[in-house]
């Protein structure tokens, strides 16, 4: 009978602390849940380029990160996926690309004094849901003994009878030729932009083909003397483990057009944080880490990207490159007119 009273009275004890074991957990929970512990990054960049970000993103703040990574096919996922999908923030590269997740609405609103503050403003959306995270511009690479600098200042000069069949080019139907070609659109109008492809054309000394660095390589083999590509491949080849591409690059010189008109064409790698996210104060937070020195310089370091943050400096490799005038247009105008410079570069067969 006295085991039995004991039994209670300790039972008693057990169940008023029961009511603590239990509230205490669930007040844990729910602060953590208000700062998630894990996220999940879809991404079109590749993993050995943002791994060294999100590592130091994980390590400040203790927040878990969750990669998928795919060239292709994640707006389709996402889309798929629908309020289901567990996805937090997309990264990906291009204006074009990132429009494409806002015109399927895939992108939520995200109202952050830090990015506005971080991100010039042409180079993120007037309604908050891409940003640009890195910068990037569209150079013309000559062949160091073929041409000499001052041949060329404008990227309208590509169209000049006098490049006939020395000029190389990836085809114009890729997101980089066709945003080129909508920022001579908006400097110059459609019939302007036109002439130019058809002259662009006219002028290669094969059909268009490969990708940036393969116009890099045609300029070392002597197919051809200039050719477009994005500032970054220069860095990259330059510092390449295979020597060959270094041989490539060293056959090259970059130029920065339009340095006396409205500035060289740039384009953005970006991002924005998944509609559907169950994390979007965590996910903010990743973005607003991208946009803040640490990974600024990474990008940098790692990829031969322009910071888009103003108040960090480029990587050496970049810096010496020299300081250049960017075009400022609203990036946006080029996703506007991103269908008229296609309808333009089926019309020259670029
Ligand atoms: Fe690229």
């Amino acid at each position: 009978m006295l085991f039995l009273r004991k039994l209670y009275k300790g039972n008693k004890v057990l169940i008023k602390h029961t009511k603590y074991f239990l509230i205490f957990p669930m007040l844990i929970s729910t602060i953590l849940s208000a700062q998630a512990q894990e996220l999940n990054v879809y991404s079109h960049r590749q993993p050995f380029l943002i791994n060294p970000f999100l590592k130091a993103f994980e390590e400040k703040s203790g927040v878990k990160i969750n990669i998928v990574f795919a060239s292709k096919g994640l707006a389709q996922r996402l889309l798929a996926e629908g309020k289901r999908s567990p996805a937090d923030i997309v990264l990906t590269v291009d204006i074009g690309r990132l429009y494409a997740y806002v015109d399927k609405n895939l992108f939520a609103e995200i109202n952050s004094p830090v990015l506005k503050n971080n991100i010039p403003s042409h180079l993120r959306d007037t309604k908050n849901r891409w940003f640009g995270l890195s910068k990037r511009a569209r150079v013309v690479a000559i062949s160091r003994t073929r041409v000499r600098p001052e041949e060329i200042a404008d990227i309208e000069d590509l169209a000049l009878p006098k490049w006939k069949g020395r000029v190389c080019s990836r085809p114009g139907s890729h997101v980089y030729n066709r945003a080129l070609l909508a920022s001579i659109i908006a400097a110059k109008g459609e019939q302007f932009a036109e002439n130019w492809a058809a002259g662009l054309v006219k002028n290669l000394a094969r059909r268009p083909q490969g990708n940036d660095r393969a116009q890099v390589k045609a300029i070392y083999e002597g197919v051809c003397d200039v050719a477009i590509i994005n500032s970054y491949y220069y860095g990259k080849l330059k510092t390449s483990k295979i020597s060959e591409q270094r041989e490539w690059a060293k056959s090259i010189k970059i130029i920065f057009t339009n340095q006396t008109n409205r500035g060289n064409h740039i384009n953005i790698s970006g991002g924005g944080v998944a509609i559907h996210s169950k994390n979007k104060t965590s996910a903010v937070k990743l973005l607003e880490f991208l946009t803040e020195n640490t990974a600024q310089d990474l990008y940098g370091k790692i990829n031969f990207e322009f910071p888009i943050n103003p108040k960090t400096a480029p990587s050496l490799e970049v810096k010496s490159w020299g300081a250049f005038k960017s075009d400022q247009l609203p990036i946006e105008k080029i996703a506007e007119l991103s269908s008229n410079a296609q309808k333009i570069i089926d019309k020259v067969g670029w």
